[in-house]
């Protein structure tokens, strides 16, 4: 039988706006294909052994800084596990951790683990609302809430173009980041439940082999229901 591993990495500390809906759309896509996933949580001070795929999710700025000291300890087993292809989704706060760093308003600047070429600084303002993504391939939809402005650097490059809402920064028009089979995005919703293609996605790059898609009806009707949707 087919078996994903799966870390989730902080649940404890970075889990906000329902981003616990990422590991549970994981599990059902791999439980209806009959495909066997180990879920395991990693929390302050656990070691990391490899997985397939590693999710950390969301969080304020208080709980990043836990994290960002927890994740210097992983750093270069991380980057090792991303240069062997293992699969990453960070959203927001985790997404803000997997580049070089974080400097938010107050206080000293948040180390990231460098899996992506990137960096954020908290902005003037706070980005709310939903958000419209185009790929190159279809569209994907989310809710934004952060101040963090993230700038894209090297081979680190978007995920899509943003037609509503603000994403990475509100200046560039681009959302997310993807290097390797590393991705980071800003939307929650949960991101992956709203956009079962890129659910499917992650679980081909972990699995290298293609997917038989799955009845997704009420996905699909739940994701076009979003699609150019302001408030
Ligand atoms: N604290 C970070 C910010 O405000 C991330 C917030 C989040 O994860 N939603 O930008």
């Amino acid at each position: 039988m087919k078996k994903v591993r799966l870390a989730h990495l902080y649940p404890k500390l970075l889990n906000i706006y329902g981003d616990r809906g990422n590991i549970l759309a994981l599990k059902k896509r791999c439980e209806w294909r009959g495909i066997e996933i180990e879920i395991d949580e990693i929390n302050i001070s656990d070691s990391i052994k490899e997985h397939d795929i590693y999710f950390i999710g969301g969080g304020q700025d208080l709980q990043q800084i836990e994290v960002s000291k927890e994740l210097q300890k992983h750093k270069e087993f991380l980057a090792g596990e991303r240069d062997r292809g293992a699969v990453f989704l960070g959203i927001c706060g985790g997404y803000q951790l997997m580049g070089h760093y974080y400097q938010p308003h107050n206080g000293e600047r948040l180390e990231g683990i460098s899996l992506l070429d990137a960096y954020t600084v908290a902005g003037g303002k706070r980005f709310i609302g939903n958000v419209t993504v185009e790929t190159e391939t279809s569209t994907l939809v989310g809710f934004e809430n952060h101040s963090g402005l993230t700038y894209l650097m090297g081979e680190t490059k978007p995920i899509g173009r943003v037609v509503v809402g603000n994403g990475n920064n509100g200046k560039d028009k681009t959302e997310g980041a993807r290097y390797k089979n590393v991705f980071g995005t800003y939307l929650h919703g949960s991101f992956l439940p709203k956009n079962t293609h890129f659910a499917d996605y992650m679980l081909e790059l972990a699995l290298g082999e293609k997917l038989d898609p799955i009845n997704d009806e009420i996905e699909e009707l739940t994701h076009n229901s979003l699609i150019n949707k302001a408030y």
